[in-house]
């Protein structure tokens, strides 16, 4: 059954294509050694393809999850680092729950995020990435996100402006969107987080 859905999948899926990226062959290769090191359960993997057939976000990937594993296993870490997967993966568990070896795929998949974002590899889903520092800034600032705020800031830097502007006005007119920003109490508690694990930016 899995079979026929991992097989259309497959047809359907984008072409990968290697990305041109802005590190080295020599530390992709690093990163590869350091991730190997630091969670060596996916050595495990031998390829049934449980994970993929299951992933409710494969189609929009570019490689599918087992084909990362693949990558990881041979250390082929310049397709791994500058794929669209590592930051489509939702961390939904699904992978883990169905895999035969009991291997975290999902942790695999934020332990190479981290590598890329230490590797500076321009990540192949931008948009994911400029969200997601839109909700650090305004955590960072207030401890709580203004959404939006944090929804102007993204639509400003992706030049998206127009898109959601419906769903925006609904969301507005049914109080969804709050127009006043909040604070928590102790934002410097929240500050000396984001000291502390010196988060790096994921864009630019
Ligand atoms: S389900 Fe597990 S063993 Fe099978 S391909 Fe995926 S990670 Fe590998
Ligand atoms: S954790 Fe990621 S790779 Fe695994 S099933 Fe969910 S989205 Fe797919």
């Amino acid at each position: 059954m899995w079979q026929s859905a991992y097989s259309a999948n497959c047809r359907k899926r984008k072409v990968p294509k290697v990305q041109e990226l802005s590190v080295s062959r020599d530390q992709a290769h690093d990163a590869g050694e350091h991730l190997y090191l630091s969670t060596s359960a996916f050595a495990l993997c031998y390829q049934c393809a449980k994970c993929s057939a299951g992933c409710p976000i494969a189609e929009a990937m570019d490689y599918l999850p087992h084909q990362i594993l693949k990558f990881v296993q041979l250390n082929l870490m310049e397709e791994v680092l500058g794929s669209s997967t590592i930051w489509l993966c939702a961390g939904c568990q699904t992978c883990a729950v169905r895999c035969p070896m009991e291997i975290d795929l999902a942790q695999v998949m934020e332990s190479l995020r981290e590598q890329s974002l230490a590797l500076g590899v321009p990540a192949a889903e931008r948009r994911i990435t400029v969200f997601c520092d839109a909700f650090l800034a305004d955590v960072q600032l207030r401890g709580r996100v203004h959404e939006l705020r944090q929804l102007l800031a993204y639509k400003l830097k992706t030049r998206d402006l127009l898109s959601d502007i419906g769903l925006g006005a609904r969301m507005l007119t049914k109080g969804r969107l709050t127009m006043k920003p909040n604070r928590v109490d102790s934002v410097d508690q929240v500050q000396l987080l984001f000291d502390k694990f010196k988060l790096p930016k994921t864009h630019d």
